[in-house]
């Protein structure tokens, strides 16, 4: 028996509720690589899988947890072998797949990565969905070409963002960070910021489809009107890397900016992403992301405090990367 974050549902009210359990190895989903979990994280769907589901959750009782990094226990693929470190991320895994909050996680082996080298399983953690997708996002808007002046992140204090903030600033680039949280400024700064700007300046809708050209990119992890506001202040040629939707699913935006800017607005899905970008967006996470910076976003949690983070991370109160020790 191993311990376990089970989310279950009362069938009568519909509510969930979440609590530490104790489940056998019997109690795991088919797969061909069983892991030993070491460390999983919380992620903005991971706050959704423990509480409300947010249509993610397809079967109760549940396992979330969308990432992981462990050993592997025992595999029937010849890939993997007892005594790997490997990395998950992704395939819905915590959603329609039971995820990392266990201290044993049984997946497919196309759904695995080998722990990248120079990363030990906290340090991936640390980085996790989070800090994967940014560094998509990254590699995205240098395919596309980074414009002079500073790259703008939105959600700065979030785990996406954090992340972005410290890989652009170690690659050179002026960061602005915009956030909600105006004592969060001094971690931006610490994460290599060079401008915070404040949430309330991007937050309006505006009828001026075409501002004053200011951002040489945009990691955007928000979205909805903040995200259309960005589109017409980027500069020319210049691209935003729509990451996440933390502000809003609409984009109540013009298509001006692409007609007399010619910006792009890249789409960036980690769920889903091919396995050789996945590990080449891991080797540059182990190259361009100081690992001190990494060391100052975290916030260290067990499976018991999830129930409470879950809800932290709904109402936007987490700052950076919570690295959850499983065992
Ligand atoms: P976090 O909750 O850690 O960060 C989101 C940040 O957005 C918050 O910290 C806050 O930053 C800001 N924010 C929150 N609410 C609002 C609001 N109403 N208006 C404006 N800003 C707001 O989440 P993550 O960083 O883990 O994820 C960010 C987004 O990216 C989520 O929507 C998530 O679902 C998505 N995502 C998408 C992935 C993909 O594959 N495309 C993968 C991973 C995440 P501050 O306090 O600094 O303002």
């Amino acid at each position: 028996m191993f311990n376990a974050l089970l989310v279950e549902k009362d069938e009568e009210s519909g509510k969930t509720s979440a609590a530490v359990k104790q489940i056998s190895e019997d109690d795991l989903p088919e797969g061909e690589v069983t892991v030993a979990v070491e460390y999983s994280t919380l992620n903005y769907k991971d706050g959704l899988c423990i509480g409300p589901g947010g249509g993610l959750v397809r079967n109760y009782p549940h396992v979330p947890g969308i990432d992981f990094a462990g050993t592997v226990e025992s595999s029937s693929d010849d890939r993997y072998s007892a005594g790997d470190k490997v990395v998950l991320t992704g395939w819905r895994v915590g959603e329609a797949h039971w995820g990392g909050y266990a201290e044993k996680a049984r997946v497919k082996a196309d759904w695995l990565v080998p722990l990248p080298e120079g990363l030990d399983t906290r340090q991936a953690m640390a980085v996790g969905t989070a800090g994967f997708t940014a560094m998509l996002a990254v590699m995205a808007l240098e395919d596309h070409g980074i414009k002079d002046g500073p790259v703008l992140v939105t959600g700065a204090s979030g785990g996406v963002g954090s992340v972005a903030t410290a890989i652009l600033a170690a690659l050179g680039h002026e960061v602005a960070g915009v956030t909600g949280r105006p004592d969060s400024a001094d971690y931006l700064k610490a994460l290599g910021a060079t401008e915070i700007v404040a949430r309330e300046d991007l937050a309006e809708t505006t009828k001026r489809p075409l501002e004053t050209e200011r951002w040489g990119g945009c990691v955007d992890a928000v979205g909805g009107a903040m995200l259309a506001r960005v589109l017409g202040q980027l500069k020319y040629g210049a691209s935003a890397a729509a990451v996440g939707l933390a502000g809003g699913a609409d984009l109540p935006a013009k298509v001006v900016p692409f007609l007399l800017r010619g910006v792009n607005l890249l789409g960036i899905d980690s769920v889903m992403q091919p396995y050789d970008n996945r590990l080449r967006a891991w080797e540059r996470i182990a190259k361009d992301l100081p690992m001190e910076k990494l060391d100052a976003m975290v916030q260290p949690a067990t499976l018991s405090d999830l129930p409470k983070l879950g809800a932290d991370i709904l109402n936007g109160q987490v700052r950076g990367r919570v690295v959850v020790d499983v065992r």
